[in-house]
C-alpha cells in the first residue's frame, strides 16, 4: 500500500528508516515521497544551517545543496554541532557534506564552497523546492529574499542572538504577506551573533523550528499546516514565543510590484 498515484513506492528499507515520521499524518507515505523528490538549498552552514541540514538529511530530503564559503574555526564548535575538532580549518560545506553522507549515502547532496551573493543566487536556487536562509548577515539575507521572490521560491528564515531567536516563513508569491525587505524596513533587526553573542542551544532552537517548517512544507506543499508571513520572536530564557503578522509594505522595492 506504500504507493502514490505515480506508482512511486517507498522501499522496505526506507519504511524502516523513516518509520517514526511515516506515522505522522503531516508526513505519511505521500509526504515521504515528496521529501525524496524535493530540493532544499541551504544558504549558510553555521549553527543554523549545519543543524537544519542534518535534520533534512535525516528526514530523507532527496536533494540538498549546501552553500557556504567559510572554514570551520574553534569558536564555531560552541554552537555548530555537526562539526568537531577534526574539521578545524576545513571548508564547512565540504565537512558538512561528508558528515551528511554518513547519515544517508543515498541522498543527492551537493556542496558549494562559496558565499552566496546577488550574482550566484539565481543559479544556486533555480531548481529549489524551498530555500533555507541560515546566514547571519542582513545584506546577504536581503539578496536571498530578492532572489527567492523573483523566482517565486518559498523561503524559510531563522536567526538567533543573545537568548532570543527569530523565524519567518515567506511564500514569496503572495500579496497577503510581506517579504524580508518589508520586515527590515519595519523593525530594527539585531541578529549578528558576532557582535551580540549567543548561547549555543538558542541557535539550535531556531534551526529546529526552521527545519520543522521546511520539512512540513516539502512533505505537503502549501497544504502543510504551517503559518506564512508570521514573524516569530522567541525568548529562550523565559520560554516565551511571540508572533507578529508581517503585512506587505506599500513602499517595498522587492514585493510591491504594482508600479
Ligand atoms: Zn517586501
Amino acid at each position: 500500500m506504500h504507493s502514490n498515484s505515480n506508482n512511486a513506492c517507498i522501499s522496505a528499507q526506507d519504511i524502516q528508516r523513516y518509520s517514526r515520521q511515516l506515522l505522522l499524518s503531516s508526513v505519511n507515505d505521500e509526504g515521504q515521497l515528496n521529501l525524496a523528490n524535493s530540493h532544499a538549498v541551504i544558504i549558510g552552514l553555521g549553527g543554523l544551517g549545519s543543524l537544519a541540514a542534518r535534520y533534512l538529511a535525516g528526514a530523507g530530503v532527496g536533494n540538498i545543496t549546501l552553500v557556504d564559503g567559510d572554514i570551520v574555526e574553534i569558536s564555531n564548535l560552541q554552537r555548530q554541532t555537526t562539526y568537531n575538532e577534526m574539521h578545524l580549518g576545513e571548508l564547512k560545506a565540504k565537512s558538512l557534506y561528508s558528515e551528511l553522507r554518513k547519515v544517508n549515502s543515498h541522498l543527492n547532496i551537493r556542496f558549494k564552497s562559496l558565499f552566496a551573493d546577488s550574482n550566484n543566487l539565481p543559479t544556486l536556487i533555480s531548481s529549489a523546492t524551498c530555500v533555507l536562509d541560515c546566514t547571519d548577515n542582513t545584506q546577504v539575507r536581503k539578496q536571498v529574499n530578492l532572489a527567492t521572490y523573483q523566482a517565486r521560491i518559498p523561503l524559510f528564515i531563522a536567526a538567533a542572538s543573545g537568548l532570543t531567536w527569530q523565524a519567518l516563513n515567506l511564500p514569496q508569491n503572495s500579496a497577503s504577506c510581506g517579504c524580508y525587505e518589508c520586515l527590515v524596513n519595519s523593525i530594527d533587526i539585531r541578529e549578528d551573533c558576532m557582535s551580540q553573542g549567543v548561547l549555543g542551544p538558542v541557535v539550535g532552537m531556531a534551526a529546529c523550528h526552521q527545519a520543522t517548517q521546511a520539512l512540513l512544507f516539502m512533505a505537503k506543499g502549501f497544504d502543510a499546516d504551517i503559518k506564512w508571513g508570521q514573524y516569530l520572536n522567541g525568548n529562550a530564557g523565559l520560554g516565551s514565543l511571540q508572533s507578529f503578522a508581517l503585512p506587505p509594505s506599500l513602499s517595498c522595492e522587492v514585493c510591491n510590484d504594482s508600479d
